[in-house]
C-alpha cells in the first residue's frame, strides 16, 4: 500500500545505508526528492540545506552513502576478495594478544562474489586487533567501533566487519558467521531435537530458561571448535563450501582438494598470448609437483590472441614433443585450445587435430547467440571424437558478461556418453562451469577438468578458486582427471586417439 502511494524511486533512497523512513519522508515532502538522482542533485546544488535536521554534515553523509552503494552494487569477485581478506587477517593477527583469527561468511564458503568481509578474532585485549584494522591505510571510514564489533569501509568499496570473541567460543562464532542461514537453521533444529540450544556463543544444554545460557554463566557442551559442535549434533563436519544449503545433498568421500590435483591441462605460452616460454611453463608445472602438463595455445581464428596457423602449430607440436623428451619427471602433452566457431565447427581440420595429444575446444566469439544455437554449437564439439574437453563452456565473465546459456542437461548427457570433459576454468573472472553446473556433472557422472588457463607464472595460484567452486558442486576426484594418476589420465586421453 505504502509502496503504491510513494514515487517508486524513493524505494532506492530508502535502501541507502543510514537513511530511515522519517528522513526520506522529509526529503520527499520538503525537498521534492523522488529518487537517488534528485537527492544527489539537491545535495550538490544546496537546495536541501533549508530542510529541518538536514545539516551540512548529514547531507555529506548521505552523499557518501550514495557513492558507496553505487560502487558496491556489483559484488566483489572471490578472486579479489580473498587476497584482500588474507591481507587483513595477516595484519590483524600481528596485533598484540591475538590468539586466533579467521575470515567467515560467504568468502569462506567460496561464493563466486562476496558482499562484505567478516573476520573473527580471539584476543586477550580487544583494543589491539580493533586498532590494527581501523589504522590500515585502506580504511576509508570507520562505521562502527565497539568492544566486540568494528565495521569499516575500505577504499576497495567493501565493508569489513571484525568481531572479537573469546577463544573458548571461537568455533561457535565461526560456525555462526560462516553460515549460510539455511545451514545454521538446520543446525539449530538438530540441537533442539537433542535437548540442546545452539547460538553464536556455543552449544548448551537446554534447561528451559528464557534467559540465554551464556548470560547465566553456563558452560557450553561444545563451543571451541566447529568439529566439536558437529560431533555433539551427530554430524560429519560439513566443509564450508558445502554449507550453502541446509544440508549438502551429496558429500562424496573423495571431495576434491587442492592437494589432490596433479596435472594442469590448459596453459598458454608466448606462442599465442601467454607470457611464459615453453620451458618456463614446464618449470612452473614441475615446481608444483604435477605429473602431467598440457600446453594449449590458441587456434588460428583467435587472431587477437595470436592464435597459431596450421604451420606454426605443427612446429609447436614438434617443440613440445622435444621438450617432453628432455624431461623425465613430467609428461608434457602437445595440445591446443581450439576455437569452437559459431556453428560448432572446430578451428582446425580433423587431420590436424589428430596430430595433437590433447584438444580443448572453447567458445571465444559469438557469445550472445541464443540458447538453442549455443546448445547445438557446444553439442557438436562435445560429440567430436577428437575433442577431450570443452573449455569455459559458457564463456561468461563474472560481473562483466552473461555468456552462453545452453541447455546444460543436454550438454551433460552428451558429455557423459562421449566421455568428453567439461572444464571448470579456475580463473576467478570465469569460474565456468559454475558451482551448480559442477553439481549436475557430479550427479550425472560427467568428467570435469579443473584448470587455471595459465597465461603467466602467477596464474597457477588461481587453482584454489577452481577447487573451491568444485567443492561447492560436491565434485569427487574420481570424476576429475586432474586428480587421476598419470596412467589413468593418459589412458583416457589416448582413448580419444
Ligand atoms: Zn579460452
Ligand atoms: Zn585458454
Amino acid at each position: 500500500e505504502l509502496k503504491a502511494s510513494i514515487p517508486p524511486g524513493l524505494i532506492d533512497v530508502l535502501a541507502l545505508p543510514g537513511l530511515g523512513p522519517k528522513t526520506v519522508g522529509l526529503l520527499w515532502k520538503k525537498g521534492d526528492v523522488t529518487d537517488v538522482e534528485s537527492l544527489e542533485a539537491g545535495i550538490d546544488s544546496g537546495t536541501l540545506t533549508d530542510i529541518p535536521r538536514m545539516g551540512k554534515k548529514t547531507l555529506a553523509n548521505i552523499k557518501d552513502a550514495i557513492e558507496f552503494s553505487r560502487r558496491s552494487a556489483g559484488r566483489m569477485r572471490l578472486g579479489d576478495a580473498m587476497p584482500l581478506a588474507e591481507r587483513l587477517v595477516e595484519s590483524i593477527s600481528a596485533a598484540e594478544g591475538v590468539t586466533k583469527i579467521a575470515y567467515a561468511g560467504s568468502l569462506r564458503r567460496g561464493r563466486e562474489t562476496i558482499g562484505d568481509i567478516d573476520i573473527l578474532a580471539a584476543a586477550n585485549a580487544p583494543e589491539s586487533p580493533t586498532k590494527a584494522l581501523t589504522s590500515l591505510p585502506d580504511v576509508e571510514k570507520v562505521l562502527l567501533s565497539g568492544e566486540t564489533k568494528t565495521s569499516v569501509r575500505l577504499e576497495q568499496g567493501v565493508q569489513v566487519d571484525l568481531r572479537i570473541v573469546p577463544e573458548s567460543q571461537f568455533g561457535a562464532a565461526l560456525m555462526y558467521f560462516t553460515g549460510s542461514k539455511e545451514h545454521n537453521v538446520m543446525l539449530r533444529e538438530r540441537a533442539i531435537e537433542r535437548g540442546l540450544r545452539l547460538n553464536e556463543y556455543g552449544l548448551f544444554e537446554d534447561d528451559g530458561e528464557k534467559e540465554p545460557p551464556q548470560n547465566r554463566g553456563l558452560t557450553p557442551v561444545a563451543a571451541k571448535t566447529e568439529e566439536a559442535i558437529y560431533e555433539q549434533l551427530d554430524l560429519q563436519p560439513v566443509p564450508p563450501e558445502l554449507r550453502e544449503e541446509s544440508r549438502p545433498e551429496s558429500m562424496p568421500d573423495d571431495l576434491v582438494t587442492l592437494e589432490s590435483v596433479k596435472a594442469e591441462l590448459h596453459a598458454h605460452t608466448v606462442a599465442s598470448d601467454g607470457t611464459m616460454t615453453l620451458d618456463e611453463l614446464i618449470d612452473q608445472a614441475r615446481r608444483r609437483g604435477f605429473h602431467t602438463l598440457a600446453v594449449t595455445d590458441h587456434s588460428k581464428s583467435s587472431v587477437q590472441a595470436n592464435g597459431l596457423s596450421v604451420e606454426r602449430l605443427l612446429e609447436h607440436i614438434d617443440a613440445i614433443h622435444q621438450a617432453n623428451e628432455r624431461h623425465d619427471d613430467i609428461t608434457v602433452l602437445a595440445g591446443s585450445e581450439v576455437d569452437i566457431l559459431a556453428d560448432g565447427t572446430l578451428d582446425y581440420e580433423d587431420d590436424v587435430l589428430a596430430r595433437l595429444d590433447w584438444v580443448i575446444a572453447s567458445p571465444h566469439s559469438s557469445l550472445r547467440q541464443d540458447a538453442s544455437k549455443a546448445t547445438t554449437r557446444l553439442l557438436r564439439a562435445i560429440e567430436h571424437p577428437l575433442v577431450h574437453a570443452i573449455g569455459h563452456p559458457t564463456g561468461r565473465l563474472i560481473n562483466e558478461r552473461e555468456g552462453l546459456s545452453p541447455d546444460m542437461t543436454r550438454l551433460m548427457e552428451a558429455a557423459r556418453e562421449h566421455e568428453t570433459a567439461l572444464e571448470l576454468n579456475a580463473n576467478p573472472w570465469r569460474l565456468d562451469l559454475r558451482d551448480r553446473h559442477v553439481r549436475m556433472a557430479q550427479e550425472l557422472g560427467v568428467i570435469v577438468t579443473i584448470d587455471t588457463d595459465a597465461h603467466g607464472p602467477g596464474d597457477f595460484d588461481l587453482l584454489r578458486f577452481g577447487i573451491m567452486t568444485a567443492r561447492r558442486g560436491g565434485l569427487g576426484s574420481s570424476l576429475c582427471p586432474n586428480c587421476w594418476t598419470e596412467d589413468e589420465l593418459l589412458s583416457w586421453i589416448r582413448s580419444k586417439r
